[in-house]
């Protein structure tokens, strides 16, 4: 499973739309390649999982999924 490779400056950039904190690759359930939540989003074990379409990430707060840590 390849993940998508940013340049640094880019992953700097790309926060959570919600809790504007930092993002973590992740694989979602389906094995497709998603970011999530760094850090709790909005409650305790809460975080967003947010897809990667066509290696673009959509950090749409609609589009996010929620997953329980
Ligand atoms: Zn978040």
């Amino acid at each position: 499973m390849s993940q998508p490779q940013y340049e640094p400056w880019v992953r700097e950039i790309l926060r959570c739309p919600v809790g504007l904190h930092e993002l973590v690759d992740v694989v979602d359930d389906e094995g497709r390649p998603a970011l999530q939540c760094a850090v709790d989003c909005g409650a305790p074990g809460r975080r967003l999982r947010f897809p990667v379409s066509d290696g673009i990430p959509v950090l749409l707060a609609d589009d996010a999924v929620v997953v329980t840590v």
